[in-house]
This record gives structure tokens, C-alpha cells and sequence, in this order.
């Protein structure tokens, strides 16, 4: 069995085992590449704009995760198009299934990144610039599978132009559409030409030969080789996405063998039927197979003793009986009672939950599908619901209730934060305490909650706001309780909120613990949400653009359930759809920026991070930049340096620095501007930049000066100098280091 999944950074320790994987097969099979470059693989991955490229790791692994062969991506952004840096295999089997499944789903990758393209290099197979046999074989074999995509080399053009005289057999530039209409662009691949140059190559390719080889692009649009090995109408020129659109639909195939029979117990198997029904003929779903997975998943967020009550409670229960718990030995938990029925009282927090024969099996199954629905996520697909029940979400770490035995959603979100930062959002009309109470000392895992206030709603004794967590949580942990008449509108204020903190959180997964108790009518609340409501909520949701597992929790009107959860799931999509658009528009503006003109103390520190994740400063550069700040504080507008800052829900985005040069009568400096690297590409520099015009203007300046160096590595700040309207006043030789000069711009206003 071959997996494929993205190692999306070195945080976890999983994760950096992958990578060390990773960079033994980089050693034994590339004895060229450069350690330092080997040994950098895990820092790309945590810091994207290091090399100005977003980087991407897909590994194939055995279930016993042996990684069996790796592609690096590198994605712009800006430009919009993604560089395939390196493909490779344990042991060098080049092509077979694992070179194909992982070709696959780099496609499908920078499909959902909205590239407009997917670029890589491959050596030359004919034998005039290659002449070693075994090496244009390989090359050959290697230009066939490519071709089998559709992808060929770029030719008429200078890209194979050797850097230096000892260089020979220089790679092709490949093209892969993907699944684009239309043809290639010779503006389009010139900027990628440069970018690919100047960014990847920054050390070996002098400034001349870039811009030889961009100027080397002349026809339009630009001309493919023509197919060598297979038929043009043979390739596959599709891009397989299912992740984007079909999302995994796993039920609990378990779930009807638990049935309370009492009146009154309104958590009952036709609440799974009633939402099927509405979401089967709608074509978003692919229905998969819950998979079995071990109990230590279950132990790694359940206390072991409690699970094995559980398990053996369960079994203990005279067929058709049913236990409910009426005593709670609550004061002394180092004593739990011997008596059976007393003993359900010590791991139970209410009167209603029954255990019998079937919750066992049943509940230990839908902790199966939510593990099948992470793991699909893990395998690249963006969405996967666990339609389930028993439901979870008040299950604590040592206790059952409310219907739930074991936390569904904690138990996924602690698989996936292997993996990555999980925030879990509840939009349940009662409050998530089980999740609450398991993360509640713990910064990787962001819970919040949406609930009915605990004054009047279930469970009562939690889900207040100042609840936030404690110790290395504290913040961590955010409720929102709300009034007991509630119409949609007024969600979506706190639904707002909600997303904002998971956005400043800014996790890798999103767990939604999907309760419908909140719909109109439901006998477990009283909210008034109407199917459009539902739709809404769904689209905001989605619009956080996080690959993210659903799991059911309420939800108890049978003939609105399956209507609100179909509009639901369509608003996800919807969603999900238009953050994929907003991110294929370069330049998007971003919304939810807040500027600011005053220093604080603090900034000091954030304006310092800030400038050193840019990853363009060096140690004493970046201490400049908050002494600057130091200095506005110390004597005000007297120190001489103004600042922009722009801030992202609380969070520090980009900023800008200026102020009047001394002894001129209007011309200004502008000292400092950087952006976050999370925040680059959305013209958030070009908005900084006109806004320090305009302070500029309005205090009677007439100038603006801007200085850079002149090594390729800021050939993109150049650009973006020039491109807001600045000329190039004057480059002073060798001023900052022999072959490095300071690159002078102007900005003028009459
Ligand atoms: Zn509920």
C-alpha cells in the first residue's frame, strides 16, 4: 500500500522523520546537490518566502512509513504558476506507480493553488548535447512520462544557453498546462523565466544572462516541442480533482444497533437516514468505507481507565437493558466505587446517557469514521465529512454525557496535529466542553465554540466565556456563548468572530464539529436558523480555505436536518470555490486590514520579528529597524521617523517607515517597508506605499527617495519600486560591498 501526503513543516516530530527520509534519498541519488541546500529542506517548509517560493512536500510512504520517493513544488503566488524543484525515488526507480501517483498529485496540488501552469527541468534526451548512453536513456524515459501529461520542453528559446564554458548538456525548460485552456503566453513565461532565474538560481546566474535568456522569448504565444513519444491525442491532459470537488462522505455503517428506546430520547438512528436522504442526490459527495483503526487513538485523547470502563461496562449489560447512571461519586475521584451501576455515575456527567451491549461497538465505529475522514484529508482531498452518531463533542477526557461517549472530533483533531496546527470550531447549539476540557492546556490545538449560554443551555456548567484555556492553552480556547433567542444575522456576528480568531490561530486543519441543533424548531434549542442561514455559515466557513474535516454532532428535527445540512455542505463548497478564485487573481486585495499610525512599546519586538521572517535583513539590519521605533518612542515626531503599520485582525501584516531628510526643504525618505511573508503577493506593500504618498503630500513634500542593492537577490524589490511609479535616480558603484551597489529610486509630486 502506497500513501501520498504533504509534510507541510518540521514542527512535528513525525513530520521531521519524513524529511530526514527525504534527505537521505536527496544525498544518495543528487551527490551534486549542496548540503547546505539538503539541510535547509525543513526551514523552507516552515518559513515559504525564504526563497520567495512557497515550498511543497509530497512524500509516498508505506503504511509503515518508509518514504519511498518525494516531490518538492514551489509555488508564486504572484505570478501564479508552480515550479516542480524535485521529483525522486528511493533507490532510483524513476517512473513505475510511485513516480506516477506522485506526478499525479503535484498536478492536482498546483491545480488547487490555481497555478497557471506547472514548470520543471529535465535533462536533454538527444544524443548532441547529451552523449553519455545511459544517461540519455534515462532522460528519454523520463521526457516520455512527462509527455504522457501533455508536457513537453519549451523550445525557441535561450533557456539551455550554458552559464558558464564547462557547463554541457544543460536541461529543458518542461510545460505542463494542466488543465488550461488556451495557449502559453510569452508575457507569462517570461516572468516566470525570471522568477525561476533569479529566485532558484540567484547564486549561479549573473544579471546579464537573465536577462538574455527572458529576452530570448519572442514568439507569442510560445511554441511547445512537438510530441516525440506519444500520440497528442493519447496524453492526459485532465487533472484529476477530485480533492477539490467531491467531498468524502463516511457514515457510521455501525450506527443503528444503537438505539435507546426510552421516550424522550430524541439521539435516534432515523436522524442518519433523514440527512442522507437530502445529501446523496446532491453530487458533492463520495461515499467511502469507514477503515478500523487502533484504540491507542482513542487512549491518546481518553484516559485509558475510562476507555476500559467503557469497553467492559458495555459488554456487562444484560441485553435490552440499558444503564443509566444516578449516583456521581464526584468528591472522592481517587475512590471509584465497586458497585457496576454506581460506577456509570463516576464516569458520567448527567442522568440521560444510558450505556448498554451496542454502545460499544457503535460509538468505537464512529471514532473510525472520523479517523477514516482525517487520514482523507492527510491523502490531499480539501473536505470529508463523518456523518455519525452517537455524537461526541461532550464526551471529556475522563467522562461520557449528552448523548456522546467518545470525543470524535478530538480524537481526529489529535491525529491531525501530527501533522500540522488543527483548530476545532463547534458550531453545535450546546457547548463543545468534551474538546474543551481535553486541549484545554495546549496551544496546538485551537478550540472554539458557538453555544446557547450556559444559563439556560446543556451542559450548564461550562462554556462560559472566560473559560480560555489555562497554562500553555491559555488563549487557546475561545467560547462564545449566546442569548436564548437568536436569528441568523446575529450568528454570523459571532460566527465572524469566530473565524477571525481561527485565522490569526492559522492552522493547517479545521475540524468542524457540525451540530444542526441550532436550526429552527429543534427540540434541543431554541435558535431560529432557516436553510439559507445554514448555506450562509457554510460559505464562511469554507472561505477560510482549510483543508477540513466535518463531523456530526446535533441535531434532532428530523425533517429539517437533511435540508440544513445539504445547504450547509453546498455553502462550504461555495466557499472553499471562492477562496480558490480569489487566490488564482494575483494581487487579491485583502480585506480586514487596519492601519496604524502610533508606535507602542511592543511594536519594538513585532516590527523585528516581522522584518527577519522576510528573510532579506541581516542580524544588524533587522536591530535597526526597531531601534527606529525606540527612537519615535524616546522623542515623537521630533525622532524624524513616521510609520505605517498595518495590522490583520490584531495580527502585524506589513509595515512602512519614513520621514523628512534633514536639512533638504522637502524631500523624504522612505527607510523601512516589509511585509509578512503570509501576507505577500496581495498588495499590501503597493497600498503601504501609497499611503506614505499621501502623508507625504498632505505634509508638503514633494519627494520621495527609496534605496535598495543592486544584487539579484532584490531584483524583486526593484521591481516593485518601478513598478509604483519610482525611477531610478542613481546607483552609487560598490557602495555596500565590491560588486554591490546601492540602487537609488525616486518618487516625485508637482
Ligand atoms: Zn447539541
Amino acid at each position: 500500500m502506497l500513501r501520498i501526503r504533504r509534510i507541510y513543516d518540521d514542527t512535528v516530530p513525525s513530520n521531521r522523520d519524513r524529511i530526514q527520509q527525504v534527505q537521505a534519498i536527496l544525498r544518495t541519488r543528487f551527490s551534486a546537490v549542496d548540503e547546505t541546500e539538503i539541510a535547509s529542506l525543513g526551514e523552507k517548509l516552515r518559513n515559504p518566502f525564504k526563497q520567495r517560493f512557497r515550498s511543497i512536500l509530497l512524500v509516498a510512504e508505506t503504511l509503515r512509513h518508509r518514504v519511498l520517493g518525494f516531490a518538492l513544488l514551489l509555488h508564486e503566488p504572484e505570478i501564479g504558476f508552480s515550479f516542480l524543484d524535485w521529483i525522486a525515488m528511493a533507490g532510483g526507480r524513476a517512473g513505475g506507480g510511485t513516480g506516477g501517483a506522485l506526478y499525479d498529485r503535484v498536478r492536482m496540488e498546483a491545480v488547487a493553488l490555481g497555478a497557471r501552469g506547472l514548470f520543471f527541468e529535465c535533462l536533454p534526451d538527444e544524443a548532441d548535447p547529451c552523449p553519455e548512453p545511459a544517461l540519455l536513456k534515462e532522460n528519454r524515459a523520463r521526457l516520455r512520462f512527462y509527455e504522457q501529461y501533455g508536457a513537453r520542453p519549451i523550445v525557441n528559446t535561450a533557456y539551455e544557453t550554458p552559464v558558464s564554458e564547462k557547463d554541457s548538456c544543460m536541461p529543458h525548460l518542461v510545460y505542463d498546462r494542466l488543465d488550461r485552456e488556451g495557449p502559453l503566453r510569452r508575457a507569462f513565461l517570461r516572468k516566470v523565466v525570471r522568477a525561476v532565474l533569479e529566485r532558484k538560481y540567484a547564486e549561479l546566474c549573473p544579471p546579464e544572462y537573465v536577462e538574455k535568456v527572458v529576452a530570448s522569448i519572442q514568439e507569442d504565444p510560445v511554441v511547445l516541442r512537438s510530441f516525440r513519444y506519444v500520440k497528442p491525442e493519447a496524453a492526459k491532459t485532465t487533472v484529476d480533482s477530485r480533492s477539490a470537488d467531491q467531498i468524502a462522505l463516511i457514515v457510521n455503517d455501525r450506527h443503528i444497533i444503537h438505539h435507546v428506546h426510552e421516550r424522550g430520547y430524541v439521539e435516534a438512528p432515523v436522524r442518519v437516514d433523514a440527512i442522507l436522504k437530502s445529501l446523496e442526490p446532491s453530487g458533492l459527495f463520495a461515499r467511502m468505507a469507514p477503515r478500523p483503526f487502533a484504540d491507542r487513538h482513542v487512549t491518546a485523547v481518553h484516559d485509558a481507565d475510562f476507555v476500559a470502563y467503557l469497553r467492559r461496562a458495555c459488554a456487562d449489560v444484560p441485553e435490552n437493558k440499558s444503564l443509566y447512571p444516578y449516583v456521581f461519586p464526584i468528591r472522592n475521584k481517587t475512590r471509584p466505587p465497586k458497585e457496576p451501576s454506581v460506577l456509570a455515575g463516576y464516569y458520567c456527567i448527567d442522568t440521560f446517557t444510558p450505556l448498554h451491549r451496542n454502545v460499544w461497538p457503535a460509538a468505537r465505529r464512529a471514532v473510525d469514521c472520523s479517523l477514516t475522514a482525517a487520514r482523507e484529508i492527510l491523502d490531499g482531498r480539501r473536505l470529508a465529512y463523518a456523518l455519525v452518531r452517537p455524537p461526541g463533542h461532550h464526551a471529556e477526557r475522563r467522562s461520557f454525557g449528552g448523548f456522546c461517549y467518545f470525543n470524535n472530533n478530538a480524537i481526529a483533531a489529535q491525529y491531525l496535529c501530527a501533522h500540522g496546527k488543527v483548530a476545532i470550531l463547534d458550531i453545535d447549539y450546546h457547548h463543545g466542553n468534551g474538546q474543551q476540557d481535553i486541549f484545554y492546556r495546549r496551544s496546538d490545538v485551537l478550540t472554539v465554540s458557538l453555544h446557547g449560554h450556559p444559563r439556560f443551555a446543556y451542559p450548564y456548567f461550562s462554556g462560559f466565556a472566560d473559560e480560555r484555556g489555562d497554562g500553555d492553552g491559555e488563549g487557546f480556547n475561545l467560547n462564545l456563548p449566546l442569548p436564548e433567542t437568536l436569528d441568523g444575522a446575529r450568528y454570523r456576528e459571532a460566527l465572524a468572530k469566530a473565524i477571525r480568531r481561527i485565522e490569526q490561530f492559522a492552522p493547517q486543519f479545521l475540524v468542524v464539529a457540525l451540530g444542526l441543533d441550532t436550526g429552527k424548531g429543534d427540540p434541543t434549542g431554541t435558535w431560529s436558523l432557516s436553510p439559507e442561514d445554514f448555506a450562509e455559515n457554510g460559505k464562511m466557513i469554507g472561505a477560510l480555505g482549510l483543508p477540513t474535516v466535518v463531523i456530526q454532532e446535533g441535531g434532532y428535527r428530523h425533517r429539517t436536518i437533511g435540508p440544513n445540512a445539504h445547504r450547509f455542505f453546498k455553502g462550504l463548497v461555495a466557499g472553499g470555490q471562492q477562496w480558490a478564485e480569489r487566490r488564482k487573481t494575483p494581487g487579491t486585495r485583502l480585506h480586514g486590514i487596519v492601519k496604524r499610525y502610533d508606535v507602542e512599546a511592543r511594536d519594538a519586538e513585532r516590527i523585528k520579528a516581522l522584518v527577519r521572517i522576510t528573510g532579506f535583513f541581516n542580524p544588524a539590519e533587522v536591530d535597526v529597524a526597531a531601534e527606529l521605533v525606540q527612537e519615535r518612542l524616546a522623542k515623537g515626531a521630533g525622532s524624524g521617523y513616521d510609520f505605517i503599520l498595518a495590522e490583520h485582525y490584531g495580527r502585524l501584516a506589513g509595515y512602512a517607515c519614513y520621514g523628512p531628510i534633514p536639512g533638504t526643504s522637502s524631500s523624504y525618505d522612505l527607510y523601512w517597508i516589509a511585509v509578512h511573508p503570509d501576507y505577500q503577493g496581495k498588495g499590501l506593500g503597493r497600498r503601504l506605499v501609497t499611503e506614505v504618498e499621501r502623508l507625504v503630500k498632505q505634509a508638503g513634500g514633494t519627494r520621495i527617495y527609496v534605496d535598495t542593492s543592486q544584487r539579484v537577490q532584490y531584483a524583486s524589490t526593484r521591481a516593485f519600486y518601478e513598478s509604483c511609479g519610482y525611477s531610478l535616480e542613481s546607483v552609487l558603484s560598490d557602495f555596500y560591498a565590491p560588486g554591490d551597489g546601492k540602487v537609488i529610486y525616486c518618487q516625485t509630486f508637482t
